[in-house]
Parts: C-alpha cells; sequence; structure tokens
C-alpha cells in the first residue's frame, strides 16, 4: 500500500497508540529510544553560566538532570543527617566530603530513570570522585559519553557571580569557591584529557551562541 492512500481522517492519537489498534495499512518500524542514551559530565567554574547551560542540555538530551550541588541544597534544606554534614562545608564554600557526595551520588545512579543516561552536574569534582564514579558506572555496565568543560575568564567570573543571590555568592566564598575549582576540579579536567573524554567550550557569549557550541560537540558524540 503506497503511503499517500492511508486514510487522512485518522483519529488524533499517539502513534503507537494507532500502530497497534492496528489503524495503520502499513508496517511501520518506531524507534522506541528516539534520543540515544548518554551519560555527559558538564564542568565548569562558579559563575560560568553552567546552570544555564545544564537547562538547555536537559531538554536537548531529555535525560535525567544528576546536580550534586542542587542534591546538597535540598539534604541541606530537610536537614537530613547528610544535609547536616553538608552545610557547613557549603557555607564556606568548600567541598563537602567524599563519602557525603558518593552516598547521595551512588543512590541516585541507581535509579531506573538513569539507565536512559543522566547529565552529572557538579560531580564528579576531584579525581578521587572520578575514580569512585568510574567504578560505579562500571559496576552498572553505563559508559559515559563525554565530559564538557565550560570555560570562562576568571574575571567575568567573579562579576557574573556577584549578580547572582544565591547564600554562597557572597564575596569571601565565592573566592574559595574559586581556590577549590583550581585547586581540586582542575586536576580532573587532566584526568578525563588523557582518557580522550574532555571537550572545551567557550563560554563567552551570549547563551545561545555557547549551547550550539555545545550542540556541536553533542551531535558528534551521539551514536547514531
Ligand atoms: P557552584 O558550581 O556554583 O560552586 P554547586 O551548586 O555545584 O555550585 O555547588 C555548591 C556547593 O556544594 C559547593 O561549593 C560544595 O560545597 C558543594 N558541592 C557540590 N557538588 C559537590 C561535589 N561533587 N563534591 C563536593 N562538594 C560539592
Amino acid at each position: 500500500m503506497r503511503l499517500d492512500s492511508v486514510p487522512q481522517d485518522l483519529p488524533a492519537q499517539p502513534l503507537t497508540a494507532v500502530v497497534s489498534a492496528g489503524l495503520l495499512p502499513y508496517p511501520l518500524t518506531l524507534h522506541p529510544h528516539p534520543s540515544p542514551a548518554m551519560r555527559i559530565i558538564f564542568i565548569g567554574p562558579p559563575g560560568a553560566g553552567k546552570g544555564t547551560q545544564a537547562e538547555r542540555l536537559l531538554e536537548y538530551l531529555k535525560v535525567p538532570h544528576l546536580s550534586t550541588g542542587d542534591m546538597l541544597r535540598e539534604a541541606v534544606a530537610r536537614k537530613t543527617p547528610e544535609g547536616l554534614s553538608a552545610q557547613e562545608y557549603m557555607n564556606r564554600g568548600d567541598l563537602v566530603p567524599d563519602s557525603v557526595i558518593l552516598s547521595l551520588v551512588g543512590r541516585r545512579l541507581s535509579e531506573p530513570d538513569c539507565a536512559a543516561g543522566c547529565l552529572l552536574d557538579g560531580f564528579p569534582r576531584t579525581v578521587a570522585q572520578a575514580e569512585s564514579l568510574g567504578e560505579l558506572l562500571a559496576a552498572s555496565n553505563q559508559p559515559l559519553d563525554g565530559v564538557m568543560e565550560l570555560r570562562v575568564d576568571e574575571e567575568d567570573l567573579i562579576q557574573r557571580l556577584a549578580q547572582r543571590g544565591r547564600a554562597d555568592d557572597q564575596p569571601d566564598v565565592i573566592r574559595q569557591r574559586l581556590v577549590a575549582y583550581h585547586k581540586q576540579t582542575e586536576p580532573l579536567l587532566s584526568f578525563y584529557r588523557h582518557l580522550g573524554l574532555l571537550h572545551s567550550i567557550d563560554g563567552a557569549g551570549s547563551p545561545d551562541q555557547v549551547f550550539a557550541r555545545i550542540q556541536a560537540v553533542l551531535d558528534h558524540l551521539r551514536p547514531e
């Protein structure tokens, strides 16, 4: 049967329902995963515009968002044991101990929605965390597709952060978060560069310009 002889008055309902009800007169192959599972790490210093880009990335990849910053802020607000032990580190702009982070992330990664990929945002932040993540992913047979690093000049970072109003956006806390980034997170970049997974993205320009660069990298990584 030719395509142009398909009845035009098919009821408006999802294509899957139409197919399973036998309403389509010709066989049709449906791709159950229009966007293949992707596991991406998103790294960037505070103030680089990572939050804005993460939102767009999530929309584009259609994967769950695994943000350790958000998870920690939620744990702090709910006063869970993990939140209570994280709070003092966060208030100072220091990294929260790995044991706390790994228990949060390990639990989240084992939830069923993460089988379809995820965007890791704010984790890993140290080489030790990256090694633990490697073990977690290997144990559950979840490959890592790539690491995106958002790069922005230090001057611009401080300016952007000063305009935000989060509790840890006070000047001395900002400075400490940047110190932590340079000291603990930058070695992570070499770690992933050596694994051939690192993609550095210029974070200067409008959100649209930056996202276009991210999208170009993703489209290159996406399995066919
Ligand atoms: P930013 O990138 O602006 O620093 P985040 O929301 O990612 O913001 O993190 C806020 C704070 O939460 C950090 O300063 C740190 O104290 C804590 N934190 C978040 N993720 C991690 C992590 N992977 N390891 C250790 N501490 C973390």
